[in-house]
């Protein structure tokens, strides 16, 4: 490890740690604003992103009917995922590989252990993936006594930090160059010294890193963008060439990919290959495309495994406005334009999936758990507009909030006012009440700090104070 004796560094805290461990929402998202540095490296980060993106989509006089389609497609899928994993499955071992089905994470992680075993290692490569860590596969595997190496970039950055990442696409968006240089000075056994915060020199210094894990590898864990039923092929998109040296070096190698990821045809990456790197990066075109189907002697690994993971998602087939989540190819727009994502940032949501599609797609999976997530937005609509996929977020969100525990107490109120309002006598006298009522708290022109139950509403809301006359008091006045 290298030291800097003249400018000694603050130790490394985890920021994921900073944030209440297991917190509902509010709770957590009320800390994470508390954070100034944070919402600058947030502000900064997105906003970059969605320039970028707004500037390439601009560029394509088809964008809509891009997206028509790609919902159409995803439509398609979920009608038919049974046929199609089982035609994925068909394919796929015809080509050599061997496909293994999880109904959940336990599942998954332990028949991923035992390949890993059978490979004659104990450590693991990783390309960056979303269902392992929906599943928590590096935490099996270190429980078990693996070791699973991240080699993203940014996902090495939140390893070395102990950390969790708080983006789907740029894990590390809360770290500034600064703190990444922090982070590998105090973390990577092999960070050279003297190394400055300039980009340059810490890519270089994680390209080293990595390449001294790729070439003793014997075994690699990735996810999957897509899984083509037609051909049993699967299809990892990435930006630094990674996660090629992890799917070709290595002699084993284990997918873990979401059933949902499935498409039927070949063809159909035609039109996900044009909106995933416009929607996620702001790129025309992703630097590195890999196509993989089965095995071939001489050439990438000997030994393909495939592990279909379900962990939820049919319960989420079933629920005919909710399966819209299912659509996701996790690009990441929709955390990029989320005014609540980026001033919390992804951790406080408190699941692998932040941001809006978190908010729909994380209380879907684990039912019963983060019913706080579909409030945790204020239904501007922009997700939906940037979703490549023409997922409606806003429609899921009431829907989940309507089935959610809160509702009982939502419907009470409105069904209250319901009464009151369908009866002109009794309105005009809680109307009178509430102008009497509300003195006490008036502050130029609303009510800022309302008691129980009131206090609910005013916790975060402003209340405009109640108007001195009603209509029906203005007309009358008028009429005399
Ligand atoms: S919901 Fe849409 S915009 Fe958000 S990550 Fe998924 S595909 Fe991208």
């Amino acid at each position: 490890m290298s030291t800097d004796a003249e400018t000694p560094r603050a130790p490394i805290v985890p920021a994921a740690s900073l944030l209440p461990a297991d917190a509902p929402f509010p709770k957590a998202a009320k800390v994470a604003l508390g954070m100034p540095q944070l919402r600058a490296n947030l502000a900064h980060a997105t906003g970059t992103i969605r320039a970028k993106r707004a500037r390439l989509v601009d560029e394509l006089d088809d964008w809509e009917r891009l997206r028509d389609t790609a919902a159409a497609i995803k439509a398609d899928v979920q009608h038919r995922l049974p046929e199609l994993a089982v035609e994925f499955e068909r394919n796929a071992t015809a080509a050599g590989a061997t496909v293994h089905w999880a109904r959940d994470a336990r599942e998954a992680n332990e028949i991923a252990a035992r390949l890993v075993r059978e490979a004659g290692t104990d450590e693991v490569v990783k390309v960056k993936s979303m269902a392992t860590q929906e599943i928590e596969l590096n935490e099996h595997f270190e429980a078990v006594g693996l070791k699973a190496f991240e080699t993203d970039l940014a996902e090495l950055i939140v390893q070395l930090a102990e950390d969790r990442p708080s983006h789907i696409l740029v894990p590390a968006i809360h770290y500034n160059r600064t703190e990444i240089r922090d982070i590998f000075d105090q973390r990577m056994s092999d960070a050279p010294a003297g190394l400055t915060d300039d980009p340059a020199a810490l890519a270089e210094a994680a390209r080293l890193h990595l390449r001294r894990r790729f070439l003793s590898a014997k075994a690699a864990v990735s996810g999957a963008n897509f899984a083509v039923a037609e051909t049993g092929s699967l299809v990892v998109v990435e930006s630094e060439g990674n996660g090629r040296m992890c799917l070709t070096m290595p002699e084993t190698l284990i997918s873990v990919v979401g059933i949902e990821k499935l498409l039927p045809r070949f063809a159909d990456l035609e039109v996900f290959m044009q909106l995933l790197p416009r929607s996620s990066t702001g790129e025309r075109m992703n630097p590195y495309t890999s196509v993989w189907t089965g095995s071939r002697d001489g050439d990438g690994p000997k030994d393909v495994h495939v592990i279909l993971l379900d962990n939820g998602r049919t319960g989420v087939l079933a629920d005919e406005v909710g399966r819209q989540a299912l659509s996701c190819i996790r690009c990441s727009a929709c955390l990029n334009v989320c005014p609540v994502y980026e001033r919390t940032g992804g951790h406080a949501y408190g699941h692998v999936y932040p941001g809006p599609i978190g908010a729909i797609l994380a209380p879907q999976l684990e039912p019963g758990r983060h019913d706080d997530l579909p409030y945790a937005s204020s239904l501007c609509g922009a997700c939906y507009e940037v979703c490549p996929v023409k997922i409606d977020i806003p429609e899921v969100l009431v829907h989940l909030r309507q089935q959610g525990p809160h509702h009982a107490g939502e419907r009470a109120v409105m069904g209250a006012a319901k009464a009151v309002m369908a009866r002109p006598r009794l309105w005009r006298t809680a109307l009178r009440a509430a102008r009497f009522g509300s003195m006490p708290w008036r502050r130029k022109g609303f009510m800022r700090r309302l008691p129980w139950p009131g206090s609910k509403w005013t916790v975060s809301r402003d209340m405009p104070t109640p108007p001195k006359e009603d209509f029906r008091d203005w007309w009358k006045e008028r009429r005399r």
